[in-house]
């Protein structure tokens, strides 16, 4: 068995937000074709991730804000440590590092979403409804 880690330590690790023991995603992230497939129901504690048909696609507006602050901080850092290079200095630094950040972004963007908006303090795990 293991023990219930902090906060910060499950969103990091991808688990469950509730019991903060069972893993979140199907597949590691490295495997391109699956890296955002989500387990229906939580291995550990038996909750169910997706509690509504689309329910993740509330986890865009937090994949929007993550690529706005790694933009953001990229131009402030691009201004102050290279002394605010040429217009296409910028666009060959954000671009690329915002696709490369892809994957990552999108499954903290889930977590982010699953742990910030999901009603799962309120959910009853012996309930049949919700299983
Ligand atoms: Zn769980």
């Amino acid at each position: 068995m293991t023990s219930r880690k902090g906060f910060i330590g499950s969103l990091i690790t991808g688990c469950c937000p509730k019991c903060r023991t069972g893993k979140v995603f199907t597949h590691p992230f490295y495997n391109f074709g699956k890296f955002s497939s989500v387990h229906l129901h939580c291995p550990a504690c038996g909750i169910k991730f997706e509690t509504e048909p689309g329910f993740f696609w509330g986890a865009m507006y937090f994949s929007y804000a993550l690529n706005v602050a790694v933009a953001i901080v990229t131009i402030f850092t691009l201004m102050v440590f290279f002394n605010d290079p040429e217009y296409w200095v910028y666009v060959t630094v954000i671009v690329p590092l915002i696709l490369i950040l892809n994957i990552p972004m999108v499954r903290f963007s889930r977590l982010l979403f699953m742990y910030v908006a999901a009603p799962y303090r309120k959910y009853n795990p012996n309930s049949i409804v919700n299983r």
